[in-house]
């Protein structure tokens, strides 16, 4: 009885291991081939793709004339793509320094990516070193809606696209001359288009 009880042991104890074995060696074979370095900079050929499969936009030049655009989520699900729905129609925020649009040094204008409305300038560009373009003024006051934002414990001011009400970013009060606002905003929400 004891020497079943010990061989009962034993072979749990075997396939204790085994299984663990699995476990192991499949998770880093699933790693493996994605895994390492996930740096923007390694991947160029994902950034040509995205701008590729960019979707067609009417883009509107101006100032906001006051005429919402009001879409169902299911609308714009079919609309945006994945990371762009998650940014405009739920408020999420992109991983920083993973925009093409931070490095973006050309004139010209960035609009809503969900509507196409004029947002910001590229006079009013700077580098904020925060990893997400950043403005230090609006295109017109009222091409932007602020909206008190409560989800963490500091108060923050939310920055929504006037026509389509869609999530931008954020504005913070430690900008530079000559308004001292940043507009910290998520590169996937907004199209840029060069002047000509
Ligand atoms: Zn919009």
């Amino acid at each position: 009885m004891k020497k079943a009880f010990a061989s009962m042991v034993f072979l749990t104890a075997g396939l204790t291991v085994f299984a663990f074995g699995l476990l192991t060696g499949g998770s880093t074979a699933a790693a493996s081939p994605g895994g390492g370095s996930a740096e923007p900079s390694a991947t160029p050929a994902k950034t040509k793709r995205a701008t590729a499969a960019e979707r067609e936009l009417a883009l509107t030049d101006g100032e906001f004339d006051g005429k919402e655009l009001i879409r169902s989520d299911a609308e714009w699900r079919r609309e945006l793509s994945g990371p762009a729905f998650y940014v405009l129609r739920q408020e999420g925020t992109e991983r920083p320094y993973t925009s093409p649009l931070n490095d973006v040094k050309k004139d010209g204008t960035f609009y809503c990516e969900a509507c196409g409305l004029a947002l910001f300038s590229s006079k009013a560009k700077f580098d904020s070193g925060t990893g997400w373009p950043s403005f230090y003024e609006p295109i017109f006051k009222k091409n932007v809606r602020e909206k008190i934002d409560r989800s963490l414990d500091e108060e923050r001011i939310e920055i929504e696209c006037a026509r389509c009400h869609s999530h931008l970013g954020h504005v913070f009060d430690d900008g530079p001359e000559p308004t001292g606002l940043r507009y910290c905003m998520n590169g996937v929400a907004m199209r840029f288009r060069a002047t000509k």
